[in-house]
């Protein structure tokens, strides 16, 4: 039987919600960086304030701006919903100039304070929209970059970045049957695998320039070049303008080594020659390794 008009308007009626949804509420815009955020954030205020809100997002920026010189994109639209929870989740950037994330209203100014997903969220501007088999390259990227953005403007300290990477990166190494980071997209690979990539070209740019340049080099290049994430790139073009700015083909051979092929890595190997271990829980160093200052620089201020 097809209900009447009545009975669907009556339905409709139901499954209207009784409370309209709140309007947004636009902030003032947010210059930093020689970029501008134009904040909006819908639902209610938060215990903390819309201002721990704002204090927030400062401070993800200010983490993006050191590392890049600049804020990545002229204008980004950050759309932050408040639910009832009390931390940070959720997260997503698209077409380089919008970040939409959830924030629950009883978030303290602590737990904004250690959040890492709004820089997370940002380092996606200041990179080019690949093809989805390079997605671990873009994910990769904001996994290896939120720490040390962090890191350099000292929202966290230099035990939380190398621990953390002793603890993430096992989860990135190719399993039975991994066709390389290109072709094996599960999330150990896409986030932790691609985190990796990253970390062995800061090393490698490092190493072969002696200390003279990074992947910092390499990203600014990329930026300057256009590449934000409003922009499609292929692959082929990001290896080409950062191996450039590199001044060695970097990662060129990261790439036909690891995103290629499985690319086996040892990372016991890599934590000696870095000089970092992990003793009952505790980051401890050892400043003879042979690359124990470049472990240092990488995270230097
Ligand atoms: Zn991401």
């Amino acid at each position: 039987m097809t209900p009447s008009p009545l009975v669907l308007g009556l339905l409709a009626a139901l499954a209207t919600p009784l409370v309209a949804a709140e309007p947004a509420r636009a902030q003032p815009e947010l210059p930093i960086g020689g970029g501008r955020i134009a904040m909006e954030f819908t639902g209610p205020t938060p215990d903390a304030g819309d201002d721990a809100l704002r204090t927030w997002t400062v401070r993800a920026a200010e983490a993006v701006s050191d590392y890049y010189g600049r804020y990545p994109v002229p204008r980004l639209h950050l759309e932050v919903e408040i639910d009832d929870g009390e931390r940070v989740h959720g997260g997503h950037e698209r077409d380089g100039n919008t970040i939409e994330i959830c924030v629950g209203r009883h978030v303290t100014p602590d737990m904004l304070a250690s959040d890492w997903r709004l820089t997370h969220e940002m380092i996606h501007l200041a990179f080019p929209d690949l093809d989805r088999s390079e997605l671990w390259m873009e994910e990769g990227l904001a996994t290896y970059l939120e720490p040390i953005a962090r890191v350099r403007v000292g929202q966290i300290d230099a035990e939380r970045v190398w621990g953390d990477l002793v603890d993430g990166l096992p989860k990135g190494l190719p399993e039975r049957g991994d066709r390389g980071l290109d072709r094996t997209h599960t999330w150990g690979r896409t986030y932790w695998g691609g985190a990796l990539f990253w970390l062995l070209a800061d090393i490698e740019i490092r190493e072969r320039s002696h200390g003279e340049r990074s992947l910092r080099d390499a990203l600014r290049a990329i930026l300057d070049a256009g590449g934000d994430n409003s922009q499609p790139w292929k692959v082929d073009r990001v290896i080409a303008v950062a191996d450039a700015a590199a001044g060695a083909p970097v990662l060129d051979g990261l790439y036909r080594r690891l995103a290629l092929a499985p690319g086996r890595e040892d990372l016991e190997a890599l934590w000696r020659k870095l000089g970092v271990r992990v003793e009952e829980g505790r980051v401890a160093y050892d400043d003879r390794a042979p690359d124990a200052k470049l472990r240092v620089a990488i995270t230097a201020r």
